[in-house]
């Protein structure tokens, strides 16, 4: 058997349409979405994906703002900054890039965002709304996975998933989303015995660790859904991920690739959350609708 693709590329480019059109109609309305960034530091790799998000905001007709800092910022710089943006009315989204430099307390910035701005969805306020099934922004990544299933038409409703990897960024709301659709959900990590016994069990297998293919073909049950979130380098250099794309291929029913994948959906559904947040303003509510 070989995998059909699950072709994130395709699908962000069709959503990203709907979202521009979307953004185009609040704009006759005099509301532009707009998403503040805020990055720290000089990490190579977070200074693509802060322009990756830069870029694709102003694709989709939406104003982006972005402020970039010095490694050893003062954090009360960055503090005050966020608390500027949480009271500028023309803001709806404002992300904070991780990873931070050392000396700042993450949960605390985090912490810091508005709720209602939150579009990444990693405010206590929100983590909590997602856990009791009325999430106001779901997490940007997980959330991307989810219209990838749905698009793929893949049965939800009583799958065995596994998903490795239990980061508050991708593993544990992916767990929460499948299980609000009636998955039978199991998490594993670093932890975890016997890691392909779990994996093999897997009508859907999601990996979030960041270990280049260390997902083989042989831990694929034949036809299940393989959906890669890592994004690693191997060792000549190239984008990889956390499944070993040839092997498992041969084995799954469908699969995401890398690039390709869940990478541009992450992108895509930041994009869609900062315009339900201009589109509750617009609409006068500050609670989003269950999902
Ligand atoms: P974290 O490092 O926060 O979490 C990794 C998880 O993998 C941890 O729970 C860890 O377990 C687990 N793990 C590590 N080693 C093993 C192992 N040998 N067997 C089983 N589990 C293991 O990573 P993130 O969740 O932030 O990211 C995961 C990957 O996804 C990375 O490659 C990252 O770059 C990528 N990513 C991609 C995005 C995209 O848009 N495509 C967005 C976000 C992330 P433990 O908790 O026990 O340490």
């Amino acid at each position: 058997m070989t995998a059909r693709i699950i072709d994130g590329n395709a699908l962000s480019a069709e959503i990203r349409g709907k979202l521009a059109e979307s953004a185009a109609s609040l704009k006759n309305k005099g509301i532009t979405p707009c998403l503040a960034v805020i990055l720290v530091g000089q990490d190579p790799a977070s200074a693509v994906y802060v322009r990756n998000k830069v870029a694709a905001c102003e694709k989709a007709g939406m104003i982006s703002l972005r402020d970039a800092y010095a490694p050893d910022v003062d954090p009360a710089v960055v503090f005050a900054r966020i608390a500027e943006l949480n009271a500028d009315p023309s803001v709806h989204g404002i992300l904070v890039q991780l990873p931070l430099p050392k000396h700042f307390d993450s949960e605390a910035v985090l912490e810091s965002i508005s709720p209602e701005k939150d579009v990444d969805g990693f405010h206590a306020e929100n983590v909590g709304a997602l856990m009791q099934g009325n999430p106001r922004f779901i997490p940007c990544t997980p959330y991307g996975v989810m219209k990838m299933l749905e698009s793929a038409n893949v049965p939800l409703k009583g799958a065995e998933v596994v998903i490795v990897g239990r980061s508050n960024i991708v593993g544990k709301p992916m767990a929460m989303l499948l299980l609000a659709k009636s998955c039978t959900v199991t998490i594993c990590h670093s932890q975890s015995k016997d890691l392909a016994f779990h994996t093999r069990r897997a009508d859907i297998l999601v990996a979030a660790v960041g270990r280049a293919k260390m997902i083989t073909g042989d831990m694929i049950k034949p036809g299940a859904t393989v959906i890669d979130v890592g994004i690693n380098r191997n060792s000549e250099g190239k984008l990889c991920g956390d499944v070993d794309f040839e092997s498992a291929r041969e084995v799954a029913g469908a699969i995401t690739p890398v690039p390709g994948g869940v990478g541009p959906m992450t992108i895509t559904m930041l994009l869609a959350n900062t315009l339900e947040s201009a589109e509750r303003v617009a609409a006068g509510v500050a609670k989003g609708v269950a999902k």
